[in-house]
């Protein structure tokens, strides 16, 4: 009996030693658990980046482009505060933008050359590093949401093709018509390239297919790939990225949107990425991934590290594009060396804010 009191006596002063006083409630004697980590939500999307100059746009275009991405922004904040997971966050905007014919995702994808839409996708959690990839979809109207059923729903990270639209409709998913995601200014777009093709090869140029030349000119042509990262309130990140590729790709050509460390990525440890632009350098370059490196390794700020990889890297090989990022404090990096990028956050006061051009 004695001994029992006694191991009490030291249990109890052992408390009272190891509580500090922010874990002490008002109430004497009362304990209050800490939260498990900063409870600051943070959330950024974006809607694809190429030469989009002030101009080129009327006013009503950039209004509609401002409204959506407001919409979208918004509404994977809301999901955030109502305690949802920053996937959930990530999955909703996404689908917004993808339902949306303005961007290059869903139903505004850009045509292949031979005159169809082929859909990518992928969706990473940085709390597990599980993530989901889609790829060459013709008949899935919302990819991202394909994609994050592969990272939660089967044992495998990526799925293309037929294979990954059986799995959509095993999961009872909804599958479109391929005509669905048929939009005359992408068409037209696609017809404009054809020409000009048939005007090199007449020239008897050499040169293979670049990510270039007067469509880019066209901010409504190319460019529109979506994205979205995530904090939520538990601390933990989410990156996802839906595209329908570069117009004129050829058949079965992959970029780096479902690309895990190129195009998307996220690791509580250091930060979530979403990235747009020419895919086969941010392939090649690891992108995503490499921003999360910079972190990890050199311990750098989110967006110094962003800008290392695109003002840099990515502009001395010669690619363009852009990303946006999110650490674990809810930081925001945000870089591209195109001349715009289509993104919006939500600022330190919850506000959401829609830049599109170079100097906002
Ligand atoms: N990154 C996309 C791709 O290469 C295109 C884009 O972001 O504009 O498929």
């Amino acid at each position: 009996m004695r001994k029992t009191s006694c191991l009490l006596a030291v249990f109890a002063l052992l408390i009272v030693t190891v509580v500090t006083p922010a874990q002490k409630t008002g109430r004497p004697g009362i304990l209050q658990l800490q939260s498990p980590q900063n409870p600051r939500l943070g959330f950024v999307i974006h809607g694809g980046a190429g030469v989009i100059r002030k101009g080129s746009l009327t006013e009503e275009q950039e209004q509609e482009y401002r409204a959506k991405l407001e919409e979208a922004v918004l509404a994977g904040y809301k999901a955030l505060k109502e305690g949802k997971t920053g996937l959930d966050a990530v999955e909703a905007a996404i689908r917004i933008l993808e339902d949306s014919p303005l961007f290059n995702a869903g139903k505004g994808a850009v045509f292949t050359a031979d005159g169809k839409n082929e859909l990518d996708a992928s969706v990473m959690d940085g709390m597990t590093l599980n993530a989901g990839a889609v790829a060459g979809l013709h008949r899935v109207r919302n990819p991202i949401t394909l994609a994050r059923a592969v990272m939660e729903k089967s044992p495998h990270v990526m799925m293309i093709g037929e294979g990954a639209e059986k799995f959509a409709e095993e999961m009872k998913l909804e599958l479109v018509d391929p005509k669905y995601f048929f939009t005359q200014r992408r068409w037209d777009a696609l017809q404009r390239i054809i020409q000009q093709e048939k005007e090199k090869e007449s020239k008897a140029s050499a040169r293979k297919f670049e990510y270039s030349g007067s469509e880019r000119e066209d901010p409504y042509n190319k460019f529109g790939t979506v994205g979205a990262v995530a904090l939520d309130k538990d601390g933990n990140l989410a990156a996802g990225t839906s595209t329908g590729g570069m117009t004129y790709k050829k058949y079965g050509r992959v970029g780096d949107v479902p690309v895990i460390g190129a195009g998307t990525y996220a690791d509580n440890n250091t930060c979530a990425v979403s990235a747009t632009g020419w895919g086969e350098f941010f392939i090649r370059l690891s992108v995503a991934r490499d921003i999360a490196a910079l972190m990890e390794y050199r311990a750098l700020p989110v967006q110094q590290a962003a800008d290392i990889v695109i003002q840099q890297k990515l502009q001395k090989a010669g690619g363009d594009g852009g990303v946006i990022a999110i650490d674990k404090f809810g930081n925001i990096g945000i870089s591209f060396n195109s001349e715009g990028m289509y993104r919006a956050y939500i600022d330190k006061d919850g506000k959401p804010v829609v830049e599109i051009y170079g100097d906002q």
